[in-house]
């Protein structure tokens, strides 16, 4: 709901009241249950941006709180064609919220009517506005979880409420080791399967029946009798709960309505986290090796073998991982899966084998980090970081800089200007034709701007990234200073990937040539140093 003084002036002026009992009887009719009041009163329509009722309603709509958007007509919630147009057309329908405006007949329900939109825009997008708002919305989000404020419930395994501040986390003395604990075992690269089977075997308390214990009030419908029994899903979930490293990520999880409880997970960049809320558990660096790990599928190895390179080997030519085979009476050797996999197509097979052996990937990459260790310990560290600097990217860094800063000059004048041209449409100063040409042409140039951006913005942060990764590498490479055999660890933390090549011969041939890549984590390949 809202009035405005804009409406006195025209005579169409209708009270809140009026549109408070119209609304109600409304809600009736389409059998809306549950409803909140949205009132701006006195407040114009044009800029979203003053109107805190409207933005408390986005919100909820963001936080998927609401189910439907009931408006006596379109100009009640906003007079700016543009934005109305981004709301209904692009945000309502993400969040499955139904949009009615009862004196524009229109229901988002009913999809013959709304393909003929009556507001006269097909998707158009205001980025200056549409990303301002958005903000403003997450802002608000954000601002309860910078009060440290967790959602409410129960308080995620190895913390507890303050018993002072019901809402902030603290460390949970009883269950805090075994959080790290789950965490270090993942580093070493044990799965959460085997997680599971250490902590049954440990008879550690699974958080349902701890929580019983404690008589949080938490009861399981159907008690299984295993109260030591880890659920996998349970582990994985916590691994990758940002809570252990000290933030709080709000927004992981969506649900398509207040009707359909389905959990959806939300890509990482729609999380809003709001970082060292409380304690942390685990270090940073720890959180971000655990990720690692989650992301490396595991494949049990045929005859259990163990094998230390699960996950690290790659194909450069399909870009497909490794697996090994351990046949009996075989030497274990690496193939390329693409090529496994299609071995139904004889000679056509889709990738080669790249065939190599365990023995030498084992070898190659010991030398490689013996080789980076000895380096680190026997030369300058402007010696060490020449070793793995790419100086071809640094250049190229240095001009991106400045072609950079002149497009966003750009991106900031067409913003402004965008800007301008939406408020001298919603003012009637330029017709709606007109506006949609404008801001098609706008958009075009912002898109080819962004696109040219992020181009030159990779260039640049990979050239710094790279600065900072080889004193990442440097200060991980500390603890490997006489290195004599490999761990699970010791790769997880050093290595990020080993690209094996097609060999040039058969194993047989005395001239066979093979070529693997050891890119380090957070370095890269080591430059020149070893000559193989
Ligand atoms: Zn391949």
């Amino acid at each position: 709901m809202r009035l405005s003084r804009e409406d006195e002036r025209t005579g169409e002026s209708c009270s809140i009241e009026t549109q408070r009992i119209i609304l109600r009887q409304a809600a009736k009719d389409y059998n809306l249950t549950n409803i909140v009041e949205y009132v701006d009163d006195g407040i114009t329509g044009v800029l979203f941006e003053n109107r805190e009722n409207l933005l408390r309603l986005l919100s909820d709509v963001e936080a998927g709180n609401v189910s439907a958007v009931l408006v006596k007509d379109a100009s009640r919630f906003g007079r700016n064609n543009a934005l109305v147009s981004y709301y209904v057309q692009e945000i309502f329908p993400k969040r499955d919220v139904r949009f009615i405006a009862l004196g524009d007949h229109y229901d988002s329900h009913n999809k013959t009517q709304a393909d003929d939109m009556m507001f006269g825009f097909k998707s158009l997008i205001n980025e200056a506005y549409a990303a301002d708002i958005s903000q403003k919305i997450r802002a608000a989000l954000h601002a309860r979880a910078l009060k440290g404020e967790h959602k409410g419930g129960r308080a995620p395994y190895g913390y507890i409420f303050d018993s002072h501040d019901g809402k902030k986390l603290v460390v949970d003395p009883e269950t805090a080791d075994t959080v790290r604990q789950i965490f270090a075992w993942t580093v070493e690269g044990i799965g959460q399967m085997q997680i599971a089977v250490r902590l049954r075997d440990m008879q550690v308390l699974n958080p349902s029946a701890l929580s019983e214990r404690r008589g949080n009030g938490w009861v399981q419908k159907n008690k299984r009798p295993g109260v030591f029994k880890w659920n996998q899903v349970t582990i994985r979930s916590m691994l990758a709960n940002p809570v252990y490293a000290g933030h709080i990520a709000r927004n992981r999880n969506t649900t398509p309505s207040y009707k359909d409880k389905r959990i959806i997970a939300l890509p990482e960049d729609e999380w809003i986290v709001t970082h060292n809320v409380h304690e942390a558990l685990v270090s940073q660096e720890i959180f971000d090796l655990a990720q690692k790990a989650l992301r490396i599928k595991r494949r049990p190895d045929r005859e259990g073998e163990k094998n230390l390179f699960q996950g690290f080997l790659i194909c450069p030519d399909c870009g497909k991982r490794f697996s090994i085979g351990n046949r009996e009476g075989r030497v274990p050797a690496f193939r390329c899966n693409t090529y496994r996999s299609s071995m139904n197509k004889g000679v056509n097979r889709d990738c080669t084998s790249h065939s190599i052996q365990y023995q030498d990937v084992y070898n190659i990459v010991l030398a490689e980090i013996q080789c980076a260790a000895v380096l680190f310990q026997n030369s300058s560290a402007p010696a060490f970081e020449e070793a793995f600097l790419d100086r071809h990217k640094t250049e190229k860094a240095a001009n991106a800089e400045k072609s950079l800063a002149k497009l966003n000059n750009r991106a900031t004048e067409l913003q402004r200007i965008i800007k301008r041209v939406v408020e001298q449409n919603a003012l009637g100063v330029i017709d709606n034709d007109t506006f949609a040409d404008l801001i098609a042409e706008y958009q075009a140039e912002q898109k080819d701007i962004k696109a040219r951006s992020s181009q030159l913005e990779n260039a640049i942060s990979e050239a710094a990234d790279d600065a900072v990764g080889i004193k990442k590498l440097a200060a991980t490479l500390t603890k490997y200073t006489n290195v004599t055999e490999l761990t699970r660890e010791m790769l997880m933390e050093l290595i990020e990937k080993v690209v094996v090549h097609q060999a040039t011969a058969s194993y047989k041939c005395k001239n066979r040539e093979q070529k693997v890549d050891v890119y380090f984590r957070f370095a890269g390949v080591l430059n020149g140093v070893m000559d193989r």
